[in-house]
């Protein structure tokens, strides 16, 4: 019996990479021009009111040192701005700050963040030059807020308590309005690799499309994936000098721990026979949807293209040959896709799906139609499947094998199994079953259960 060393471990989550960075109070900056005045706060807490005395309500206080806009003045009272909130401090604990400091500064219209890509990090100075000493570092992949900006293309950010001047230059990282973060997935130990199957993708500088884009990559690229983002998306050295990161949320990208180094870890062998292989669904059919732990509304279409082409990309690894029925998201009738082995060739054929019922509904099941002679094949698909999800993932219910006259495995020519991969009307289940590692899991069983079957 032929079998897969699967090397999986437990993925964990280490720290944050990227910190969101709350900048509530970020001072107000006047431009050149205008006439607005800066203060700082000269008490060791200065609490502001909604009107001009001590009989009015305190609406927020300020730290120390913190910098304020006057807006007007009322008596001993000033109107303030810090931040977005306004409101009234006694003029005798604000002192003015000179306008020099910020003469030739303006105020970004938008919020925009600042991502460092700098693999060294930046120096921050005390000045809009390198002339000014260094206040410290802001490591690669940190996001600053624009304080803002100089005409020399150096920029006032607050990072680590230190208020100083970057040099933003696209070559050291790259400004956007949209805030993102990511957390990087601790190294399992296993070698991924990323495959492209469809037209062109954008390499990024961080793992978000608010970042720029370095080139593309087409179909068949393939390239070692150096870190792994929790939001999908993965590092690659993208030329000799220059590493970007591939979002794998998409139909475009297969993730697998091997790229056909044929016996390398595997024995057994799949050479001289064909499968088809059927993402269920497409297009204008999405198939059933729901919402993953994190809310976010997924499509059974999208995984049934991703899993397919992870069983795609395990039968190949062993020699085997796949047709599929549909490589994107286009769709094809029910009728196209039972009668798609005719005439290829092919030894048996697999489609892909995803259950849906209740929110509570769990586990793997596997169809046949029992009006064919293909109870056998889909017996050693499912328990091959089964047991290497049970394996890796104790909790998935076994939901056995069973007869149903589904159109595409009761009117196929080859053996035909159709395969319900689990519940994604359940958002437990559909954030495991839309994971690389849940598919790569299953195309492992469905390989082992293809050697089993074919006793190789
Ligand atoms: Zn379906």
């Amino acid at each position: 019996m032929a079998k897969i060393h699967t090397k999986f471990h437990k993925l964990m989550l280490i720290g944050i990479l990227l910190i969101a960075t709350i900048f509530t109070t970020a001072p107000q900056i006047g431009h050149a021009a205008s006439t607005t005045e800066t203060y700082k706060v000269n008490a060791s807490s200065l609490n502001v009111r909604t009107g001009p005395s001590t009989s009015y309500k305190v609406s927020f206080a300020l730290k120390k040192n913190s910098t304020v806009t006057k807006i007007s003045t009322s008596g001993n009272w000033f109107k303030i701005k810090s931040g977005s909130k306004t409101g009234y401090a006694s003029s005798k604990y604000l002192t003015k700050v000179k306008a020099t400091t910020v003469a030739t500064a303006s105020t970004p219209k938008v919020t925009t963040y600042f991502y460092v890509t700098e693999p060294t990090g930046l120096t921050i100075r005390s000045g809009a030059s390198v002339s000014y000493k260094s206040l410290g570092t802001i490591p690669a992949e940190k996001k600053v807020q624009i304080l803002s900006e100089n005409k020399n293309g150096w920029i006032r950010i607050t990072y680590n308590k230190k208020t100083g001047w970057i040099n933003a230059n696209s070559k050291y990282g790259f400004k956007s309005t949209k805030s993102f973060s990511y957390k990087i997935e601790e190294d399992d130990g296993t070698t991924y690799y990323l495959i492209m199957q469809g037209n062109s993708l954008n390499v990024r500088k961080l793992p978000n499309t608010a970042a720029p884009s370095l080139g593309k990559i087409g179909n068949g690229y393939t390239a070692k994936i150096l870190r792994s983002a929790s939001n999908g998306w993965v590092e690659i050295q993208y030329s000799n000098s220059v590493k970007g990161w591939v979002s794998t949320n998409t139909e475009l990208t297969v993730v697998t721990d091997s790229i056909g180094q044929v016996g390398d870890d595997l024995e057994g062998s799949l050479t001289g026979l064909t499968f088809v292989i059927d993402a269920g669904h497409g297009n204008g059919d999405s198939g059933a949807s729901g919402r993953d732990l994190k809310g976010n509304l997924v499509y059974e279409k999208t995984l049934n293209l991703k899993a397919a082409q992870a069983i795609q990309t395990a039968i190949q690894n062993i020699g085997g040959k796949v047709l599929m029925t549909r490589t994107n998201d286009t769709f094809l009738t029910l009728d196209q896709r039972a009668k798609y082995a005719i005439g290829k060739n092919a030894n048996a054929f697999i489609s892909v799906h995803h259950n849906s019922a209740s929110s509570s509904a769990v586990g793997y099941e596997t169809y046949y139609s029992n009006k064919t002679s293909s109870k056998a094949f889909a017996k050693a698909v499912h328990e091959g499947v089964i047991e290497a999800v049970q394996e890796e993932y104790p909790q998935v219910k076994d939901r056995q094998l069973k007869a149903m006259d589904y159109y595409v495995v009761r009117y196929n020519s080859v053996y035909a199994s159709l395969l319900e991969l689990g519940f994604v009307s359940n958002p437990t289940e559909l954030s495991r079953l839309n994971t690389n590692k849940f598919r790569n899991t299953v195309a492992e069983g469905v390989v082992n259960g293809l050697l089993e079957f074919y006793g190789r």
